[in-house]
């Protein structure tokens, strides 16, 4: 029985129903941003046409309608999120400012030299970077969980890396680039019982399954809303009130303050004292719209099917000769990462040979080299699967793939003779 009506939730997808060179558009890509539904662009649209204005700006009534479309969207992340206040929920950039935001704000004022942060080989730049940076300027030592040959952490290792020196532990709740699934609420409670606090970069979880920050006790949790069927330029930090009230702002700016002299500036309270600027209002309504799309599908169904989307591929690319999948962790999201061994076919010559067949997919380094490095190799082609996917989709990847390789060998049995004749 079918988990859901996926013909009718791919005619709410107007980009799936257009063709592209004819053909009608396979799209694999959906860790990078997925697509958004029809709901999504009118929300978006519906606010621009009827109700824009900046915020805070309560003179009139249309800054109001704007204020009040904004707050409810940060009503409608906290009770997907199942935060304890709406005012934990920051409007950001995305996973990557997120980020940032913890590591400028709350690194600064908290690291000493000597401490340590732990990260883990499987973090995506955003979760790696930001922490080189605040550990450089301030002394800090960057350590990073290991991970076995299926791409699993290494727990036993992260027990051994907690010590008294530990400040925070950041890490992704699912791979972007092997689909791994982290025990998040395990290390959570390891590094809570060591005292340490805990980031999550959710970026490739929260449309794959529930959330609940406070049942995982996570300290921030950060999230993209492009990679939930929302808007690009809109993401969250999730923060717990304590420790967002601890920090000092991240920007400085208009709407950020409580009084400005040319002497000082005192700061205004959550959640305006990280928000400096005028926000992405427009994306804000979009992801609230995004959040009530997805749970009307509802987040165990999506995953059910991407589970036996997952599976399919994972036969049907096991079986092609010469081919290596990277990743198998006990469990994944709906992402499959591989590289053509034999022949040897250069990841991009993959990518490029399936979008002339109208298929989209991921190829490269996914912003995670120090994880290529562990895997020795620099690059992989990824598929990554969402709501809208079908199994007849996955069938043409696997043919294509096994196109693409015959091709190769044709090409190398030419070669071969060529170099013999002359
Ligand atoms: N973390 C992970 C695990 C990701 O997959 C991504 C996006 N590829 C990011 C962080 C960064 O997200 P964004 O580009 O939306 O800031």
């Amino acid at each position: 029985r079918p988990v859901l009506d996926l013909e009718a939730i791919r005619a709410q997808f107007p980009i799936l129903t257009a063709k592209l060179d004819e053909r009608p558009l396979i799209y694999l890509d959906s860790a990078a941003s997925t697509q958004q539904p029809e709901c999504v662009i009118e929300a978006v649209a519906d606010y621009h046409r009827g109700h824009h204005a900046n915020i805070h700006r309560g003179a009139y009534r249309l800054s109001r309608t704007a204020t009040r479309l904004y707050e409810e969207a940060r009503e409608r992340v906290a009770r997907f999120l199942n935060a304890a206040e709406p005012v934990e929920c920051l409007f950001t950039r995305g996973t990557t400012e997120s980020i940032n935001l913890v590591a400028a704000s709350w690194g600064r004022a908290t690291l000493q030299p000597g401490d340590e942060i732990l990260v883990s080989t499987l973090e995506h730049h955003s979760n790696l970077v930001p922490w080189q940076m605040v550990a450089e300027s301030r002394g800090v030592r960057l350590r990073a969980i290991p991970i076995d040959d299926a791409g699993e952490l290494d727990l036993d290792a992260y027990r051994r890396l907690l010590s008294p020196r530990t400040r925070l532990v950041a890490v992704n709740q699912v791979s972007n680039a092997l689909g791994t699934i982290n025990p998040v609420a395990e290390i959570i409670a390891e590094a809570h019982a060591a005292g340490v606090l805990v980031l999550i970069d959710g970026a490739q979880w929260v449309a794959h399954g529930p959330t609940d920050v406070q049942a995982l006790d996570a300290d921030f949790y950060a999230f993209s809303g492009h990679k939930l069927y929302g808007p690009t330029g809109i993401g969250v930090l999730y923060g717990k009130r304590r420790l967002l009230e601890s920090m000092p702002p991240y920007q400085g700016g208009g709407d950020m303050i409580e009084r400005v002299t040319f002497e000082r500036t005192t700061y205004a309270g959550l959640p305006n004292r990280f928000e400096a600027g005028t926000p992405h209002i427009s994306g804000a309504v979009g992801l609230a719209a995004a959040i009530d799309w997805v749970e009307s599908i509802g987040l165990t169904a999506i995953a059910a099917h991407e589970r036996a989307l997952l599976r399919q591929a994972t036969e049907r690319l096991a079986a092609i000769p010469g081919l290596r999948i990277k990743g198998t962790a006990r469990h994944k999201s709906s992402i499959i990462s591989w590289v053509m061994e034999d022949p040897p076919i250069a990841t991009l010559d993959i990518g490029t040979a399936l979008d002339l067949r109208g298929i989209c997919i991921r190829t490269g380094h996914h912003c995670c080299q120090p994880l290529m490095d562990r895997l020795g190799v620099t690059a992989t082609a990824r598929a990554s699967f969402g709501v809208y996917n079908r199994p007849d989709e996955v069938e043409a990847l696997a043919e294509a793939l096994s196109e693409i390789r015959d091709e190769a060998l044709r090409r190398m049995v030419r070669a071969q003779s060529e170099e013999i004749d002359s």
